[in-house]
């Protein structure tokens, strides 16, 4: 993939990053060309959205129907445009599907209209909440999980009755654009513009997010969600930032170390550790530290990037982050650390092979800055005390993880993050009902489950007076002396007997 952007450019070349080999070409939307597309959403969002949610489910599943049905073909694209193996691109592809379904069946239960209590003295009231969809929203994603991702948004969007103008990311064009073809392949019956993509840089999702549309849901760097947040405030346009992370796992002196072991390689490394709420630091207790690097040691000895089918792992997608992921490294080794598995010579390439750093000095980049990478610094701890202080020692926080025999839920909930996996890795991603999302560098707002909802969506507040009570015309020229005297006398016994 061309890593150069340029305004004169019309033209986005996606290439194997494995190989360098072209796979596809794709014309890069102007900025009038952007607007079209959120016009066309405009014009859907009136369709779309009176639907019922019946109809919608039934839309939304039969789009998860097609993309089963051209599994193979996903997933080899998602093998050769990103360069997961094919069964990492099957697994993401089910976890995507999983929250389609979730979406499509709870979009009603989660969306329906409330009852509310009116309160004493609005008692002839009927009081209603209803969430309505925002309209268009705009949807920009990352590379790394290039499926399962940015459907966290549009599939909850979609669901909650607003349409979709997606740009995905210049890595992974040709995956997005997919995606968004097998929802028209299946829906055929559908007006155009219900979810469509719009192809480009960063400067087409910035077209993007000054065009007219109701809220922008971004996955991607720190450094951008920044850029858009300030874009967006132009028009007050909504922002749901989704960012990265630099998630600490805790290991208590009761821990399963092997399980522990097993958790913080594979979390680690997945993915070429190319995951925002994957494994970067690890916080282990001084009784069970030798015990547990060596295991992890033992395991990652045996994972090895490559392209081929027995590969644990793939290439680095983007060529720029394999500068980041060596410096990481020798500045950790500079600042004290030592690697017990790899070093700067685990560089090689698009592939770095698995690197395990420990005692690194807490200020360091590896310590504070996200690796992205398959890398991981170990520290050892004396207790869960240090332990949890030096894991919200973060400006970030996303995701993390905990393994504890007895004490796994009392240490996750002294954690700050937006979500902690108990006794496993990464557990809160795979089940649909939980929100996921983080504070401060890691982004503002939730996708999936019931929050990720409605955050596409506005409540709307309706008050329904049932019948007048004569004289009680509260607000009304018509209220009378007597309904204040009243009202002065029932205040101090509705809101004045706390002493
Ligand atoms: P990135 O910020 O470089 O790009 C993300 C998207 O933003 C791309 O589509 C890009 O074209 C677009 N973009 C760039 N500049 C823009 C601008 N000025 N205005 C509008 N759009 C712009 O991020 P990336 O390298 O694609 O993704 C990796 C990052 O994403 C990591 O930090 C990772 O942790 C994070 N991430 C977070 C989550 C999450 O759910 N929290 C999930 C996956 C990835």
């Amino acid at each position: 993939m061309s890593t150069t952007e340029s305004l004169a450019e019309t033209t986005l070349t996606s290439v194997d990053p494995a190989t360098g080999e072209v796979i596809a070409s794709h014309r890069i939307a102007d900025e009038q060309e952007v607007h079209a597309a959120v016009d066309r959403a405009r014009t859907a969002a009136a369709t779309w959205g009176a639907l019922t949610y019946d109809d919608r489910k039934r839309h939304l599943l039969r789009w998860a129907s097609r993309l089963v049905e051209k599994s193979d073909e996903l997933c080899d694209l998602i093998h050769a445009e990103n360069g997961k193996p094919k069964d990492d691109a099957f697994l993401e592809l089910l976890l995507a599907l999983e929250h389609i379904s979730w979406a499509a069946k709870n979009a009603e239960k989660v969306l329906k209209t409330k009852k509310v209590s009116p309160g004493a003295l609005m008692s002839n009231f009927g009081a209603y909440i209803e969430q309505r969809p925002l309209g268009v929203i705009g949807v920009i994603g990352p590379w790394n999980y290039p499926v399962y991702t940015p459907n966290g948004s549009i599939a909850y969007a979609l669901a909650a009755g607003n349409t979709v103008v997606y740009k995905p990311s210049e890595y992974s064009t040709s995956i997005g654009n997919f995606v968004a073809r097998a929802f028209s392949e299946a829906n055929p019956d559908l007006p155009d513009g219900v979810f469509t993509t719009i192809n480009g840089y960063g400067a087409t999702g910035a077209a993007l997010v000054r065009s007219d549309i109701d809220k922008i849901a971004f996955t991607g760097s720190a450094a951008t969600g920044k850029k858009i947040m300030a874009a967006a405030a132009d028009k007050l346009t909504p922002v749901l930032l989704e960012c990265g992370g630099k998630d600490a796992v805790i290991v208590a002196a009761d821990a399963d170390i092997k399980a522990a072991a097993d958790a913080v390689a594979y979390g680690a490394t997945m993915n070429s550790g190319q995951t925002c709420a994957g494994v970067e630091r690890v916080y282990v207790d001084a009784s069970i530290r030798d015990q547990f690097v060596d295991e992890v040691k033992k395991i990652l000895s045996n994972v090895h990037p490559g392209s081929d089918s027995k590969a644990s792992y793939g290439p680095m997608t983007m060529p720029s982050q394999i500068d980041i992921v060596r410096r990481h490294i020798e500045d950790a080794l500079k600042n004290g650390g030592t690697a017990v598995l790899g070093g700067p010579e685990s560089v090689k390439g698009p592939y770095i092979e698995p690197v395990v750093l420990v005692d690194v000095d807490e200020n360091s980049a590896a310590v504070r800055e996200e690796t992205f990478g398959p890398t991981v610094t170990i520290r050892t701890v004396q207790n869960i005390d240090e332990a949890v202080r030096l894991a919200n020692d973060s400006t970030y926080s996303l995701g993390s993880t905990v393994f504890s025999r007895k004490q796994g839920l009392e240490i996750a909930r002294r954690i700050k993050a937006g979500a902690t996996s108990v006794n496993s890795v990464l557990g809160f991603a795979a089940i649909s009902a939980l929100p996921f999302g983080g504070g401060r560098d890691s982004g503002i707002g939730r996708i999936h489950g019931a929050p990720g909802m409605l955050e596409f969506t506005a409540p709307h507040s309706i008050a329904v007076q049932r019948f007048a009570i004569p004289g009680m015309a509260l607000l009304s020229y018509s209220r009378t002396e007597r309904t204040m005297k009243l009202l002065r006398r029932v205040v101090p016994l509705l809101h004045g007997r706390n002493k």
